[in-house]
């Protein structure tokens, strides 16, 4: 489904932030991407939507090199939940989740059906959340809201960047839960960037523990906790 192969990225400055990284994720798996800071787990993740480009390498989505792909396809394809919750502040919860969606045209009728599935799916009766503003929700509730804003247009990759970091340990259990919920039901391809080792463990099919820029060990969670 992904396929890093021989993949570097050096910044201009010179900082080595990827360094010949080769790894697949399979369609369907959620692949965890753990290590300390700075050891280039958000490259790893511009890369695949190409907001950043290879310095040299190939990455490859269904096969095909993501340079192939025209650059809005490729976006409308991946969803991109990031640490920070980043919901526009003027447009109600509803039309948050509708944007992607609304761009690619889809029915409008269809839309708001399946924005109310997305928010029961979370946890959040509709009748009262869809037409709230961003402001007038917990850290938890918006960063629900970032969550299923990225899979309302129904993308086969979503990429999460250390999603729950800002949120206090309850609201991080329950968005796991959720996540573990959306990994049975709908089987997406997903890379989830945490420096938690439990939440690595908790969600990946396999984890891939990162430092300095190179995978040093890519196995299922049980092989892991058998050879730290
Ligand atoms: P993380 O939470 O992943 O450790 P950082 O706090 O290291 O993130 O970086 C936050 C943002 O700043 C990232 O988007 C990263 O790309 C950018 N960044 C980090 N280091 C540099 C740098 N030396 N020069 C420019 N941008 C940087
Ligand atoms: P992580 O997400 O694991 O914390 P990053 O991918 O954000 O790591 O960063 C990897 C390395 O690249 C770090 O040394 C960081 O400072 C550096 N870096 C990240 N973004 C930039 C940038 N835009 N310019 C220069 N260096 C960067």
């Amino acid at each position: 489904m992904i396929e890093f192969k021989n993949v570097s990225k050096v910044y201009e400055d010179g900082t080595e932030a990827v360094k010949d990284f080769t790894l697949k994720v399979r369609r369907g798996e959620t692949l965890t991407l753990i290590g300390p800071s700075g050891c280039g787990k958000t490259t790893t993740m511009k890369l695949i939507n190409r907001l950043i480009e290879p310095t040299s390498g190939t990455i490859y989505i269904n096969d095909k090199n993501i340079k192939d792909y025209n650059i809005h396809q490729l976006r409308w394809n991946i969803g991109y939940v990031l640490q920070q919750i980043a919901l526009f502040p003027h447009l109600t919860i509803e039309e948050n989740i509708s944007i992607v969606p609304e761009m690619k045209k889809w029915n409008k009728k269809e839309i708001l059906k399946r924005n109310d599935e997305l928010l029961e799916m979370v946890g959040l009766d509709p009748s009262i959340y869809k037409n709230r503003m961003p402001n007038e929700l917990s850290g938890g509730q918006q960063q629900r809201i970032g969550v299923i804003r990225a899979l309302a247009a129904d993308p086969d990759i979503i990429l999460m960047d250390e999603p729950f970091s800002a949120l206090d340990p309850i609201s991080r259990e329950q968005l796991q839960n959720d996540i573990q919920k959306l990994q049975k039901e709908i089987k997406k391809t997903i890379v989830f960037v945490t420096h938690d080792m439990d939440e690595a463990l908790k969600l990946g099919d396999r984890v891939c523990l990162m430092k300095e820029g190179r995978i040093v060990q890519l196995d299922q969670p049980k092989q892991l906790i058998m050879n730290p």
